[in-house]
C-alpha cells in the first residue's frame, strides 16, 4: 500500500519524481526515498517521516540526473525508519528497486541468497527483490527482472534501476496496481494517474503479470509469457485542478464540498427517461431477472455503503441480500453459486481483500459487479460487469465524496435490477424526479457551512474544549435506525480514522442491549433522528440518553420540533427528505464534524496516522 514512481527522459528526474510522490502520498506516507541514476552510478537518498522531510534533504544536497525512481512508503516488514525505507540497493549498490506490496516467500529467497553470500541491511520483505534481480543479472536489466519476478510469490508492483542502464526503467507487476505514461521523449511508471498528469495523459494500464521496459526512445511491454505487447496508451480525461487542493485547507474539506455537483453530474448521466442507465455495465436485464441472491462485498467505508444497499435492494427490487466485510468473505467458504450476484465495492478498485473476494466468487461461478472509482482498476477489470462512480480522484484518505457516490449509484442499481426482476410499481419517474433534487439540498446544507465559524465546527470547538476539560475521558457514541444505521457506523469511522477518538457506531434499538451502560456525562452522542417510520423511537432513545447525563448531537429535518428541544444540546438541521433518500444528505454533517474535530485536535487530516489511502496489501 505505498506509491512507486519511474520517470526518463530529459527533465531533472529529482524534481519529477518529488512531485509526483507528493501526488502519491496518499498511499503511503510512514517514509520516502529516490533512487537516481547518473554516471554509471545509482544514488539513494531516502527518510524516514513525510515526504516534506525528504524534499527537504534533496534541497540540502541534490541528486542529479534525467532518469530514476521514487517511493512513499506503508510498511508492512520493518518499522518505518531510513534503513527499511525505499529503494533499495542490492549488496554490490549495482541496482535499485522500489516495491509496492508484499512478497510472500522472501524469508526463503532471503535465505537462499544469504547463502550465496549476498547481504541484508534491512528488515524489509523488499529488499529481497534488488539482490535476486542482481543475482540473475547478466547484461540485460529486463530479461533478469523477467527472470526474477517468475521467483516472488504475493504480490507486487516493482520499478528497478541499474547503475549500467542509464536512462532505463523496468517495472513489474502482479496484484498490486502499476501504470505507464508515455510523454514526447519522456516515459513515467507510477502507482497511480495523478502522479504523473501533470506530465502526460496518455496512459497504458499494465496487467497482471506483465513486466515493462522504459527506455528515452520508448516502452515495451511483455506479458508473463515473456512476449512483446502492442498497447495503445488510453487518454486520461481528468484535470490536473482535480487532483489538487484548489484553494481549499484540505484535501477531505474539498472532497466533502464536492459531492453535490458529483451528484448532480452522476444523476444528469445515468437517468434518462426516469429509467437509470449504467452504459458501461454488460449484463443484459434479462441475465439480471435471474438473479436469486445478492451478496455485496466491500471493506471500511465502502463496507457501509454497500450496508445501505442492502436495505435499498431488499426494500425495493425484493431480493434478499447479505453484505460481508471483504476480509471474512475470502475466508469464509460463503455461499455463492450460479445465481448470485456479488458486488463488490471499492473506491481505488485495488482493495486486496475485495479483489480476493472477486475472485472467490468467480471461482463459485457467481456472477460479480463491481462499483469503483478508479477507471480500468483491478477490480473493475477482474468483474464481469463495472459501475464507476466517476466521483473524480479522491486523495484524501478518509473517503468522503467516493461514499456518496456508491451509495447513489446503489440506489439507481437497485432500481435497475428491481424493473429487471419486474417489480410492479416502481414509480421511478416520481423517485428519481425526488432524487435528482439531492444535489441541491446538499448544496444548499453545505453554503451554511461553508464558512470557517460554522454550527458544526462550533460543536466540534466545544467538544475538544470538554475533551481536554475531562482529562481526554470523553468519546463518541453514533446511533441510527434503520437505513441510517449505516451511517453512524461511518461517522464513527470517520471521526475515528482523522481524530483518532474512540467511537461506536450502534442501531439505537440496540442500546438497551449493552451500550447503554457507556452512558454518563462522558460520551457524546450523536443521534441520527431525521424523518423517519422510527423517528418515534428514536426521539424516545435520545430522552434516554439525556436521562443519563449524556451529551446528544441530533441530526434532524429541517423545521422538525427536536431542533429547539432544550433536551438536546446540539443540533444539526438538514433538509427534509423521504426517509429512504436521507443517507446521503445525512453522511454530509458525519464528515463534516469528524473533519472540524480533527482540525481542533491539529491532526495531519488529509494522512492520518497508520492509514493508507488505498489497501492495497492483506
Ligand atoms: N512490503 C513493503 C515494505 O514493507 C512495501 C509495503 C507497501 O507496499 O506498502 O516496505
Amino acid at each position: 500500500m505505498c506509491g512507486i514512481i519511474g520517470y526518463t527522459g530529459k527533465r531533472n528526474a529529482r524534481e519529477v519524481l518529488i512531485n509526483g510522490l507528493s501526488r502519491l502520498e496518499y498511499r503511503g506516507y510512514d517514509s520516502a526515498g529516490v533512487a537516481i541514476v547518473e554516471d554509471g552510478d545509482v544514488q539513494i537518498e531516502k527518510k524516514q517521516g513525510k515526504l516534506s522531510v525528504l524534499a527537504e534533504e534533496l534541497k540540502r544536497s541534490p541528486l542529479q540526473g534525467t532518469s530514476g525512481i521514487g517511493h512513499t512508503r506503508w510498511a508492512t516488514h520493518g518499522v518505518p525508519n531510513d534503513v527499511n525505507a525505499h529503494p533499495h540497493y542490492d549488496h554490490r549498490k549495482d541496482i535499485a528497486i522500489v516495491h509496492n506490496g508484499i512478497i510472500e516467500n522472501y524469508q526463503e529467497l532471503k535465505k537462499t541468497l544469504q547463502t550465496k553470500g549476498y547481504k541484508f541491511v534491512s528488515e524489509t520483505d523488499s529488499e529481497v527483490i534488488a539482490h535476486l534481480i542482481a543475482d540473475l543479472y547478466t547484461n540485460d536489466l529486463c530479461d533478469a527482472v523477467k527472470r526474477a519476478v517468475k521467483k516472488l510469490k504475493g504480490s507486487f508492483a516493482i520499478a528497478v534501476v541499474h547503475k549500467g542502464e542509464q536512462g532505463r526503467i523496468v517495472g513489474a507487476r502482479k496484484d498490486s496496481p502499476l501504470i505507464a505514461g508515455a510523454g514526447d521523449g519522456e516515459f513515467f511508471i507510477a502507482s497511480d494517474i495523478p502522479a504523473i498528469l501533470e506530465y502526460t495523459n496518455k496512459v497504458i494500464y499494465l496487467e497482471n503479470g506483465e513486466v515493462i521496459d522504459l527506455k528515452e526512445d520508448g516502452i515495451t511491454i511483455y506479458n508473463s509469457r515473456g512476449k512483446k505487447e502492442n498497447r495503445e496508451p488510453v487518454i486520461i480525461k481528468w484535470d490536473i485542478k482535480q487532483a489538487e487542493k484548489d484553494g481549499y485547507k484540505h484535501f477531505m474539506l474539498k472532497e466533502i464540498f464536492e459531492q453535490p455537483e458529483m451528484l448532480r453530474r452522476m444523476f444528469t448521466k445515468r437517468i434518462k427517461n426516469g429509467q437509470a442507465h449504467f452504459e458501461e455495465l454488460t449484463f443484459s436485464k434479462k441475465e439480471l431477472g435471474k438473479i436469486k441472491k445478492i451478496a455485496i462485498v466491500a471493506c471500511g467505508t465502502a463496507y457501509h455503503a454497500g450496508m445501505i444497499g442492502k436495505y435499498l435492494l431488499e426494500k425495493i427490487a425484493k431480493i434478499p441480500v447479505w453484505v460481508d466485510q471483504a476480509s471474512e468473505f475470502r475466508y469464509r467458504d460463503p455461499l455463492v453459486a450460479k445465481d448470485t450476484l456479488v458486488i463488490a465495492i471499492s473506491q481505488s478498485g485495488e482493495t486486496a481483500d475485495t479483489l480476493a473476494g472477486v475472485r472467490e466468487a468467480k471461482k463459485r461461478g457467481a456472477k460479480v459487479i463491481s462499483i469503483c472509482n478508479v477507471v480500468d482498476s483491478s477490480i473493475a477489470r477482474e468483474s464481469h460487469g463495472v459501475i464507476y462512480t466517476h466521483a473524480g480522484p479522491e486523495i484524501a484518505v478518509a473517503s468522503t465524496k467516493a461514499y456518496t457516490a456508491q451509495i447513489a449509484n446503489l440506489y439507481l442499481f437497485t432500481y435497475y435490477i428491481a424493473s429487471a426482476r419486474g417489480i410492479k410499481g416502481l414509480n421511478e419517474k416520481k423517485v428519481f424526479a425526488a432524487l435528482k433534487k439531492i444535489p441541491g439540498h446538499a448544496k444548499n446544507f453545505l453554503e451554511q457551512h461553508h464558512s470557517k465559524k460554522n454550527k458544526i465546527s462550533g460543536y466540534a470547538a466545544k467538544f475538544h474544549e470538554y475533551y481536554l476539560a475531562r482529562n481526554n475521558k470523553s468519546c463518541f457514541l453514533y446511533l441510527a435506525r434503520n437505513i441510517n444505521y449505516p451511517n453512524a457506523l461511518e461517522g464513527a469511522l470517520k471521526l475515528k480514522e482523522i481524530s483518532y477518538i474512540s467511537a461506536e457506531g450502534y442501531p439505537a434499538g440496540e442500546m438497551k442491549h449493552g451500550p447503554i451502560a457507556l452512558i454518563d456525562e462522558n460520551p457524546w452522542v450523536v443521534c441520527i433522528a431525521t424523518e423517519a417510520a422510527t423517528h418515534d423511537k428514536m426521539e424516545a432513545n435520545i430522552q434516554e440518553i439525556k436521562a443519563r447525563g449524556g451529551i446528544v448531537i441530533a441530526i434532524v429535518s429541517e423545521g422538525d420540533g427536536l431542533g429547539e428541544d432544550k433536551s438536546i444540546n446540539y443540533a444539526i438541521e438538514v433538509p427534509r427528505v423521504p426517509e429512504i433518500l436521507s443517507p446521503m444528505l445525512v453522511a454530509i454533517p458525519l464528515q463534516l464534524l469528524a473533519y472540524y474535530v480533527a482540525g481542533e485536535f491539529g491532526y495531519d487530516i488529509d494522512q492520518p496516522r497508520n492509514l493508507a489511502k488505498s489497501v492495497t496489501v492483506e
